[in-house]
């Protein structure tokens, strides 16, 4: 049986046409509610850094429906250059089932990741990325196509965007916003 996304159509018998309809409605927007759900937790991480000043990025780590990671941007609290959401979240994920491979794991993103992070989702094997809003900038973009690309594993990584973009976003123009207010933006 195959599925189509837009109009739950399917290739096999026309006597169940009605019944692989509706179970095609229920895989797909099914995905995508969890999807959802799962972003939703993932911006109450990015929440976090807002109220500590950060800018307001969060990751959550899904393996078997199970969160088994969670971080959100630490960068200025830790001083540290590395600690960026996914990263965090990666790291935590790891330590949970003491295992750095993460193959069968997804990894929800309120930001599309920069080149380290990308590194770091290439090197754990992730299987998934979802992503809520996109990096504007486009050379990341560029480099960070290149990187997913090179998984020896898996030649590419699954990649969903937009989840949620319209939260993410609103969530990081109102830090930045605020940001400027105070003149703290460089
Ligand atoms: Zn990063």
């Amino acid at each position: 049986m195959t599925c189509n996304k837009r109009n739950g159509t399917r290739s096999e018998s026309e006597d169940s046409s009605l019944n692989i309809t509706l179970l095609c409605a229920l895989l797909f927007y099914g995905d995508d509610m969890k999807d959802e759900e799962y972003m939703q937790l993932a911006l109450k991480e990015a929440k976090k850094a807002y109220q500590k000043d950060e800018v307001p990025v969060g990751a959550i780590v899904v393996l078997d429906d199970k969160i088994i990671g969670k971080g959100y941007n630490q960068k200025e609290r830790k001083d540290d250059v590395t600690s960026h959401a996914e990263l965090i979240a990666i790291r935590n994920a790891s330590k949970k089932i003491h295992d750095w491979r993460l193959n069968e794991a997804t990894l929800y993103i309120t930001l599309s990741p920069c080149a380290m992070c990308a590194s770091a989702i290439v090197q754990s094997r992730i299987k998934r990325v979802v992503v809520g809003a996109l990096n504007p900038d486009l050379k990341n973009k560029e480099i960070v196509d290149l990187i997913f690309a090179i998984n020896k594993e898996k030649p590419t990584v699954q990649i969903t965007e937009k989840v949620l973009e319209k939260e993410s976003l609103e969530l990081l123009q109102s830090f930045f916003k605020k940001q400027r207010k105070k003149g703290k933006v460089k």
